[in-house]
């Protein structure tokens, strides 16, 4: 029988390239040849997962290509993490644009059944048409995201509003969903022709034109979503997630990413040290960088709740290398207490930690699934992207999150102002008292689902193996 062959094109970013890592592995299980198109400085963060997969005995393999050099980059950017100033974002989108001859050569050459190009590729779906290929396109987030944002866009339901708090719902939603002006978007709220807000309706477009959508998110945790993308968007999508799970050895679950700046091994040795449920986790994401003001506040919010915590702080772009966000004595106050991590944390071997009792989150659509897969509750506190709406559907649809009241859409460097008290009086109410202990236990109820969802027979399973039938079928139909 002749062996499928994908090809996986994730954007330069770590909340994109963890997801389509994982969904490379789990194709490569099922008897795909998976292999991965990225560039040279971000190949090494691809290079023990499908190292791991090809011990197992399974195919994958990595095909590089030469990331162009634009001005206005910093020297050796090839990932969206190095960016430095929200006016980068335009110029590495189109550094990527010039990556189409390089990809369209590899299609030539090597003829994949199928690529998975993600959104930000808005071009691939026609550089795959080229030749006869089918493109399926990788958005990285929720259905309920996908809507949501959808029927603001179509329905502008905040035109006649004029200052930031003003309110209004998300129009033909299963749910009510209410959000404020200053939470969306720029690009949605003027309609302004940026470049940026150029490429996401050029990103929608190719969508439609696509093959469909692989959804990193399972049919249980929010089906009514899953049924309006399809049925009232008139989206083809196949389910087949949570990702992460494919992460099944204590090696893959502790080497996601980039390298740790703490070992598994003394991570997890304060972490033995704690009770159940008692210990938050605190950590934004790859991308956001907040302000030392607001790092600050943080700080004392957390120390001022009385909580234990493992805080991941990623620097301010333009803070140097400095601590002057650290209130006087605040690191050996916490000994024992509070854990700091300076960059990258193994988030999901934290997060599947019995002590684990809360996560912060940018509500990222990676985290926040990564924490239903855990059962860990969440307070939330988006920026930018489709954080608010993942924020909507964790607080008043899952009801497994609590709120610390960011309104404020920044890109990059956000955090929202968020004072003391409010992080205080959201991380109390994470792990203490009757409603943290309601919100845990349906939070171990998704757990559970997950898990069933991507075991043989699950919604995910199943959803997985259709797609891989149908491209299969076109395979035998040539
Ligand atoms: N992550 C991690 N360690 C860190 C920060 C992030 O392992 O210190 C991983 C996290 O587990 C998730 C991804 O990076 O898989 C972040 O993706 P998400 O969608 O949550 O946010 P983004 O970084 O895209 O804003």
């Amino acid at each position: 029988m002749v062996q499928l062959q994908v090809f996986f094109f994730p954007f330069m970013a770590h909340g994109h390239m963890i997801p389509i890592l994982d969904m490379a592995k789990l194709f490569a299980s099922r008897g795909v040849h998976s292999t991965i198109i990225t560039t040279p400085l971000n190949a090494p963060a691809f290079a023990k997962g499908v190292q791991k997969s090809n011990d197992l005995g399974f195919q994958m393999s990595v095909k590089i290509l030469e990331f162009p050099k634009l001005d206005g980059l910093p020297e050796d950017c090839e990932n969206v993490d190095q960016i430095t100033s929200p006016a980068m974002f335009p110029i590495f989108f189109a550094a990527t644009r010039i990556l189409k001859d390089q990809i369209e050569k590899l299609l030539e050459e090597y003829r994949p059944n199928c690529l998975v190009a993600d959104l930000f590729f808005p071009w691939a779906t026609d550089s795959a048409a080229k030749f006869d290929i089918p493109r399926l396109v990788f958005h990285g987030t929720s259905f309920f995201a996908s809507c949501a944002g959808e029927q603001v866009r179509l329905h502008r339901p905040f035109k006649n509003l004029i200052y930031e708090w003003d309110e209004f719902f998300v129009p033909n939603l299963p749910h009510k969903v209410k959000l404020c002006l200053s939470q969306l978007p720029p690009h949605v709220r003027t309609e302004e022709e940026t470049e940026f807000a150029k490429s996401l309706t050029e990103a929608r477009e190719s969508e439609f034109r696509s093959h469909g959508v692989i959804v990193n998110s399972f049919y249980e945790l929010e089906s009514e979503y899953a049924d309006h993308y399809r049925n009232v968007l008139n989206r083809r999508a196949w389910h087949i997630g949570p990702l992460s799970l494919c992460n099944r050895s204590f090696e893959e679950k502790a080497q996601r990413g980039k390298q740790a700046a703490i070992t598994e091994d003394e991570c997890l040795k304060w972490l033995n040290s704690k009770n159940p449920n008692s210990v938050l986790y605190v950590c934004f994401g790859s991308v956001s960088k907040f302000p030392n003001k607001q790092l600050h506040e943080i700080a004392m919010g957390l120390e001022a709740s009385e909580q234990q915590f493992i805080w991941v702080v990623r620097k301010g772009t333009n803070d140097k290398e400095t601590e002057d966000w650290m209130p006087e004595g605040f690191e050996e106050r916490m000994i024992g207490k509070g854990l700091i991590i300076r960059g990258w944390a193994p988030q999901m071997l934290i997060l599947d930690h019995e002590a684990i009792g809360g996560f912060v989150t940018h509500c990222g659509w990676n985290s926040t699934l990564e924490s239903i897969a855990a059962g860990v509750p969440m307070v939330t506190w988006p920026s930018f992207a489709e954080q608010f709406y993942n924020e909507k559907l964790i607080t008043d649809v899952l009801r497994i999150g609590v709120s610390v009241g960011a309104k404020e859409w920044v890109i990059g460097t956000g955090g929202g102002n968020i004072k003391r008290d409010a992080v205080e009086t959201a991380v109390r109410s994470i792990i203490i008292g009757e409603e943290a202990e309601e919100r845990r236990n349906r939070c171990k109820g998704l757990k559970e689902m997950a898990g069933k969802a991507i075991e043989k027979g699950g919604s995910s399973y199943s959803d997985l193996n259709a797609l891989i039938q149908e491209l299969g079928s076109y395979l035998s139909s040539c």
